[in-house]
């Protein structure tokens, strides 16, 4: 019998190309359209006929362990990576209302911010994720996560996720992660992390 597929991949907000010059339409294309895709079917075919099957992504992140918490979390931080970029003529490129209020309070600034990011992102050794974070009291932190590993498992909100694995940039910036981080932040849209951040507020 062949299995249904649970989860399906996501459709992006934007066309492949509309990231450009920041990310090229290749990179999104491997990105996506194979990197997710990829994590999608394992996580598809590691769940079928098991008890996961009827759990929320969420619900099996917060379970499992091994390839499937691999690629379960993988999709899950996929979704939210790629669900925070827009095309840099739509994007609001700077955080409002009570996240700037947030940013400033604890960062200084966000340049500061971005700053502090911006070294995590470069000096995470490996395959991994840059985050920011929110507790439920609504202080800020930045961290930083191997492989998967994703902040819901420590019972944090995350806000912004930096995909630091090669597989995010190297097509388009080689070894320079640098580079792909400075690019990040022009389609980077600040609205959707504001909304995250006003999410917390309200389911409290
Ligand atoms: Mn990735």
């Amino acid at each position: 019998m062949s299995a249904v597929a649970k989860f399906s991949l996501m459709t992006l907000p934007y066309e492949a190309n509309e990231l450009e010059p920041y990310i090229s339409a290749e990179t999104i294309n491997y990105h996506h359209g194979k990197h997710l895709a990829g994590y999608v079917a394992k996580t598809n075919s590691l769940i079928d006929g098991t008890p996961y099957a009827n759990m929320t992504l969420e619900e099996i992140i917060l379970k499992a362990e091994g390839a499937l918490f691999n690629n379960a979390a993988q999709v899950w931080n996929h979704e939210f990576y790629f669900s925070e970029l827009a095309p840099a003529n739509k994007c609001q490129h700077q955080p409002k209302g009570l996240l700037l209020k947030a940013i400033e309070e604890q960062f200084g600034s966000v340049e500061k911010l971005k700053e502090k990011l911006t070294e995590a992102s470069i000096s995470l050794f490996g395959s991994g994720w840059v985050w920011l974070v929110s507790d439920d009291k609504y202080n800020l932190q930045i961290i930083t996560t191997p492989n998967a590993e994703n902040p819901l498992t420590k019972g944090l909100f995350p806000l912004l996720a930096i995909d630091v694995w090669e597989h995010a940039y190297y097509i388009d910036y080689r070894n320079s992660r640098a580079d792909a981080i400075k690019a990040f932040w022009n389609v980077l849209d600040w609205r959707i992390i504001d909304k995250r951040f006003d999410a917390i507020h309200k389911s409290k």
